[in-house]
């Protein structure tokens, strides 16, 4: 679904991808690891075209997104959860909620506003809230759910729990694992490793700008001397 090979980015005069390779099956949920400002980020909005690539290419179901438009992205089937959450603050939760929402790829049974309240029973209280009254976990939860209403393919969360309580993680877990069921791919940045190896197929550690090591949950958990060198773990 998603192949990415020898991908650099520059910002400015600085280089922040190496040729990153890295690929995703459908329905798969990856990981991107690696400590503070090797990359994952930059990945991640490299592939959106939110930051250029200065060379290689990202193939996402036979598309090339390398000089796409971020938008022309999104509706190929890529729904981004961006660090920071990035709610509309002047909007009320449910005008975030339908703000982007479409069905460009005609999917048979659709994300709707009932189906993210049910993923998320939390939202449903808070309708009229505006999106910056919402407290960190609820922004979250609607970021999540913003993304889903434009009907991806491809979900990818930057630090999906970051500055959230243990107890809203874990429902962001739980809502993440029920998505990856209905067959959604997912990419996942965040720091709670043991949460990502209960959820994840694949993870790919990235370390100045470069995939240095990729494996499955069990072989990352067998693997002591790269969860020490590349994660601290
Ligand atoms: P973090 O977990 O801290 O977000 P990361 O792995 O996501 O880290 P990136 O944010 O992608 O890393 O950063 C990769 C490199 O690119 C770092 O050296 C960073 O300083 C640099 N960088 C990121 N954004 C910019 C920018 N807008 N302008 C210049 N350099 C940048």
């Amino acid at each position: 679904m998603l192949v990415v090979e020898n991908l650099t980015t520059h910002y400015g005069s600085s280089q922040a991808l190496f040729g990153m390779n890295l690929s995703l099956e459908a329905g798969q949920v990856a990981t991107l690891l690696g400590r503070n400002g090797m990359g994952k980020t930059t990945t991640i909005n490299t592939i959106m075209g939110i930051v250029k690539a200065s060379g290689g290419s990202i193939k996402f179901d036979g598309h090339e997104l390398v000089g796409r438009e971020s938008f022309r992205t999104a509706n190929l089937g890529i729904g981004l959860v961006p660090e920071g959450r990035q709610i509309f603050p002047n909007l009320s939760m449910m005008e975030n909620l339908v703000a982007t929402a479409s069905n460009h790829l005609g999917v048979s049974d659709p994300w709707t506003v009932d189906k993210v309240f049910e993923l998320f029973p939390e939202l449903a209280t808070r309708k009229g809230s505006m999106g910056n009254l919402l407290s960190g976990g609820e922004q979250q939860m609607l970021a999540i759910g913003r993304a889903l209403m434009t009907n991806p393919k491809l979900l990818i969360l930057d630090e999906a729990t970051e500055g959230l309580a243990p107890l809203v993680r874990q429902k962001i877990w739980t809502a993440l694992t029920e998505i990856a069921g209905s067959g959604m791919a997912i990419i996942v940045v965040d720091k709670n490793l043991r949460d990502l190896m209960r959820i994840a197929d694949r993870h790919f550690i990235v370390q100045r700008g470069q995939v240095v090591w990729s494996g499955s949950s069990a072989e990352l958990e067998a693997d002591e001397t790269a969860r020490r060198q590349y994660l601290g773990f």
